[in-house]
C-alpha cells in the first residue's frame, strides 16, 4: 500500500509513528512536510517541521519536548548571547545546530531542499520518504495588532516569542503563491492508495500545504480516499494554539469545522475522538464518512491504534459502505 500523509511538526511527527508502527514492511509512507514554519536565523536555514519528522521517526527527538534533540546542550546559544546576537526566544541547541549547517551548507552549494532533505535522512533513517512540499521559500506570517501597532509578524515569532497571546488578524503563507510543489510531490499524491490528514494544525500546518499551488487540486483530484484525524478535541487544541490562527481564517475550534472547513471536496473520511462523539452526524451530513474513537497519542501503540482506524475508514470509504 502507497500511503501519503501531509505533515506538519509535532502532531505529524507522533501520527507517523504510530502509522509506521500499524504498516507492514510492504507498505510505503510518503510524507509530504511543511517548511511554512522554516526561519533563517544566523545565516541558517532551519526547517523545523521536516526536522522534527525526522528526529521523531529517526530515534533523536527530545520526546517530553516533543521538538529538538535529545540529550542537547546549548553552549552556542550562550555563547551567542555574550555577543549580544539573537533571538534568545529561539531555541537552537549545539546538535540541532550540527542539521542546520549541514542544510545551509549544502542550499549553498546549489543542492535544492528536497535533496538536502534526502541526504539528511541517510543519516536519521525514518522509515518513510519524507518530502519537502516545495523546495521554493515559502514563510508562513501572522498580522497582529499591538502596542506597536498593525503588523506581519514571521510565524515562529507570533508562535514562540509571542506565545499566540495576541489575536492573529490574517495568516499569509509569504512565497506560497509562486512556489512548485517539490519534485515528486505531485506524483506521490496521484499514485497513492490513500491519503491521510495526522491532527496536524490545519491551518498552519496542512493549510501551508494545500496552499502551494497544485497540491490541494492533486489531493482533492487523486483517486484514493483522503482521511483525516481532528487535533481538535472537545473545543480546544490537545496542544498548542491552534484555536488562534484557526479564528484568524474564521473557523471555530471544534473537530467539526474544522472538518467542514477542509471540506467533502478535500477529505472523504474524518475521525473525531469519542469526546466529539455529538459531532458525527453533523460531518456525516456534510457528506464525509465520520467515526469518533480514542484520539489521544498517548503513547505508540494508542497512536497505531488511531492510524488503523484511519486505514480502516479509508477501505470503507473506497468500497462506498
Ligand atoms: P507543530 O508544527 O509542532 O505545531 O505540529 P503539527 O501542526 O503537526 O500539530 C499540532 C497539532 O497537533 C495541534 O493542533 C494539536 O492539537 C495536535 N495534537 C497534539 N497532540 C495530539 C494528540 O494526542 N491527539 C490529537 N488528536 N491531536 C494532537
Ligand atoms: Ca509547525
Amino acid at each position: 500500500m502507497r500511503i501519503v500523509a501531509l505533515a506538519g511538526g509535532i502532531g505529524g511527527a507522533r501520527f507517523l509513528r504510530g502509522l509506521l508502527a500499524a504498516v507492514g514492511p510492504q507498505d510505503e509512507i510518503t510524507v509530504i512536510g511543511n517548511t511554512g514554519d522554516d526561519i533563517h536565523l544566523y545565516g541558517l536555514k532551519v526547517c523545523p517541521d521536516l526536522d522534527t519528522v525526522m528526529y521523531t521517526l529517526g530515534g533523536g527527538i527530545h520526546e517530553e519536548q516533543g521538538w529538538g534533540r535529545a540529550d542537547e546542550t546549548w553552549s552556542i546559544k550562550a555563547e551567542m548571547k555574550e555577543y549580544g546576537v539573537g533571538p534568545e526566544w529561539f531555541g537552537l541547541g549545539d546538535r540541532d545546530f550540527a542539521t542546520h549547517l549541514v542544510r545551509s551548507q549544502m542550499l549553498t552549494a546549489g543542492y535544492s531542499l528536497s535533496q538536502v532533505t534526502e541526504a539528511l535522512c541517510v543519516r536519521w533513517n525514518p522509515g518513510v520518504r519524507l518530502l519537502p512540499m516545495s523546495d521554493d521559500r515559502v514563510e508562513t506570517h501572522v498580522r497582529i495588532t499591538d502596542e506597536q501597532g498593525t503588523r506581519a509578524v514571521h510565524f515562529q515569532e507570533y508562535w514562540v516569542r509571542l506565545h499566540a497571546a495576541v489575536d492573529a488578524e490574517a495568516i499569509i503563507p509569504v512565497g506560497a503563491d509562486t512556489a512548485k510543489p517539490a519534485p515528486g510531490v505531485l506524483e506521490a499524491i496521484a499514485e497513492a492508495d490513500v491519503i491521510l490528514f495526522p491532527p496536524s494544525n490545519p491551518v498552519v500546518s496542512i493549510g501551508t500545504i494545500l496552499a502551494v499551488p497544485g497540491i490541494r487540486e492533486a489531493v482533492a483530484a487523486a483517486p484514493a480516499p483522503v482521511v483525516g484525524l481532528s487535533p481538535i478535541i472537545g473545543g480546544a487544541p490537545v496542544r498548542g494554539m491552534a484555536d488562534k490562527v484557526l479564528a484568524a481564517v474564521g473557523v471555530e475550534a471544534t473537530a467539526e469545522a474544522v472538518a467542514l472547513n477542509y471540506g467533502p471536496d478535500l477529505i472523504d473520511g474524518w475521525l473525531v475522538d469519542t469526546a466529539d462523539e455529538h459531532a458525527v452526524a453533523a460531518v456525516e451530513a456534510a457528506g464525509i464518512a465520520c467515526r469518533a474513537v480514542p484520539l489521544l497519542m498517548t503513547d505508540v501503540e494508542a497512536t497505531a491504534e488511531m492510524a488503523r482506524t484511519a486505514l480502516a475508514l479509508a477501505e470503507q470509504v473506497r468500497h462506498g459502505s
